[in-house]
């Protein structure tokens, strides 16, 4: 239980640590890199990655907020009692019905008050990583003068930027950004992923409502989807929006 407690206070501090290096590598390195030097005008590759930055930030936490505060909150079941057939999550207090989990890096249990606003988060927090690996590729393909086209030069920069580092030529910056470039890979993959996971499991519906259900009048996977994401799915996606109270 105490391990447990740990982890749903350091999963939250990583997330945040890692939008704060992720937020400050875009500021002031990716973007003023883009940024020709010689002139006062802002390129276009320049305004599109910032416009495009920005929607992410929003999107990504403004969602992570929305999780925290459409939480279920505690359920009242307390730790020592036992329920056949049921998981019981111990840090809320509150039994785990279909297609429920507690996550970690919100602190909190995932229920259909907050499904939308988590899956929305797993989406853009995928793709702000793969926004930042994108632009950090560029910023050391730029400075380290390396040609990603071989996609053997990815697994080839770790070790080249280590020796690098070790012997002087390697500025402190520039090995954080290669560091980065790992960890935004494995973050996006694993956001990506727990993604589709959660919109296949929505499509396919809870499975206690399969057995209730004939063959007949059970609802499509669309149906399905649209309980969750609402018939403005597509605003949903663009802007975080509050879950409306059923
Ligand atoms: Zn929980």
């Amino acid at each position: 239980m105490f391990l447990l407690q740990l982890l749903n206070h350091l999963a939250p501090l990583y997330f945040l640590c890692l939008l704060a290096v992720t937020l400050s590598l875009q500021l002031f390195l990716f973007l003023p890199d883009m940024c020709d030097e010689r002139s006062d005008a802002v390129p276009l590759s320049g305004l599109l990655h910032s416009f495009f930055f920005l929607f992410l930030l929003v999107n990504t936490l403004g969602n992570y907020i929305l999780v925290i505060w459409n939480s279920p909150g505690a359920g009242g079941v307390s730790a020592e009692v036992e329920l056949p057939d049921r998981t019981i999550c111990r840090l809320c207090a509150r039994v785990l019905w279909d297609q429920e989990h507690h996550c970690f890096f919100t602190g909190t249990c995932i229920s259909r008050s907050n499904l939308r606003s988590f899956v929305l988060f797993c989406l853009h927090s995928s793709l702000s990583c793969f926004h930042a690996l994108v632009t950090g590729v560029g910023f050391i393909s730029t400075n380290f003068t390396l040609s990603f086209c071989d996609p053997l030069t990815f697994l080839r920069l770790l070790p080249l930027s280590i020796t690098r580092f070790f012997s002087g030529s390697l500025v402190s910056s520039d090995m954080l950004v290669v560091l980065m470039l790992y960890l935004w890979f494995a973050v996006g993959l694993a956001c990506a992923a727990f993604c589709c996971h959660h919109l296949l499991m929505i499509s396919t519906g809870p499975s206690s409502h399969k057995t209730q259900t004939t063959e007949q009048n059970a609802p499509t996977w669309t149906e399905n989807l649209q309980k969750v994401f609402g018939k403005q799915w597509l605003l949903a996606i663009l802007l975080p929006r509050v879950t409306p109270k059923t």
